[in-house]
């Protein structure tokens, strides 16, 4: 399966054991399929992706990655270490003839070693929180975008807010998402993914938070970054 060390097989498990689900928006991807609109837009407006070579790390059903190559034009490459998950991105892609897309079972490290500076625009999203050794997959995603392209993230805030409403409220509460689909302690503040971001050559270019309100079902951008937030960055010019 896997090449590297830097991954949890029991996460892997967890999506696995979903993957017939990724394409149902009423399933537990339905956050995911809420906010893709939005995430989507905002990469877009920074990175202006047509035409350009995409990668998708840890793009599980390809809910980002299709949108990338349908909407946004791009030429997308998504890439994950569930083979289930990628099996259904790459039907998906099939049946609704997604051009310019294709899914690979490689790590982010192993990638980087293949096709550094390879790709103009990468995304590393709601992954983060699910690997061993995040910074490791921070280094990779700047290894493997071009001098001058665009790297996003996004994950999860740690502090007693994101624990209530990520944990709490969306897996017990609400139950939004599996019990067990979050595990506190692997979310990462944004100081410490912009840390990580420093280290790796990136320069953080702006943030946004992911914002959700239980009662309407919407979700929106904004400014507060205290749960569900985004960062986007830049490997520098040269
Ligand atoms: N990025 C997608 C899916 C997020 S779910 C989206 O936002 O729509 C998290 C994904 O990370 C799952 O598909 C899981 O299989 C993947 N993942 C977990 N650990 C990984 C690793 N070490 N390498 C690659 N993908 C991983």
């Amino acid at each position: 399966m896997s090449d590297s060390v830097n991954v949890d097989p029991a996460e892997l498990e967890k999506f696995s054991a979903l993957a017939h689900h990724w394409w149902d928006t009423e399933s537990e991807f339905k956050p995911l399929h809420m906010i893709n609109p939005l995430r989507l837009g905002w990469i877009d407006s920074l990175a202006q992706l047509q035409g350009k070579e995409v990668l998708d790390v840890g793009c599980g059903g390809g809910i980002l990655a299709d949108a990338m190559a349908r909407s946004g034009a791009a030429k997308v490459t998504g890439i994950d270490l569930a083979t289930k998950s990628l099996r259904v991105a790459q039907l998906h892609a099939l049946e609704t003839g997604t051009p310019n897309i294709s899914y690979r079972e490689i790590s982010a490290e192993a990638l980087a070693a293949e096709q550094p500076a390879g790709f103009d625009v990468v995304t590393c999203m709601e992954m983060l929180e699910h690997v061993p050794n995040p910074a490791s997959v921070v280094q990779a995603c700047a290894t493997l975008v071009k001098p001058g392209g665009w790297v996003f993230f996004s994950t999860l805030n740690r502090n007693l807010k994101a624990f209530g409403l990520a944990i709490v409220a969306a897996e017990y509460l609400l139950k939004m998402l599996p019990a067990g689909t979050h595990e506190y302690s692997k979310f990462l503040r944004p100081s410490e993914l912009a840390q990580f971001c420093r280290q790796a050559g990136l320069v953080v270019q702006e943030s946004k938070g992911l914002q959700y309100n239980p009662i309407s079902g919407r979700y929106w951008l904004s400014q507060d970054c205290s749960v569900n937030y985004m960062l986007a960055t830049r490997r520098p010019k040269a």
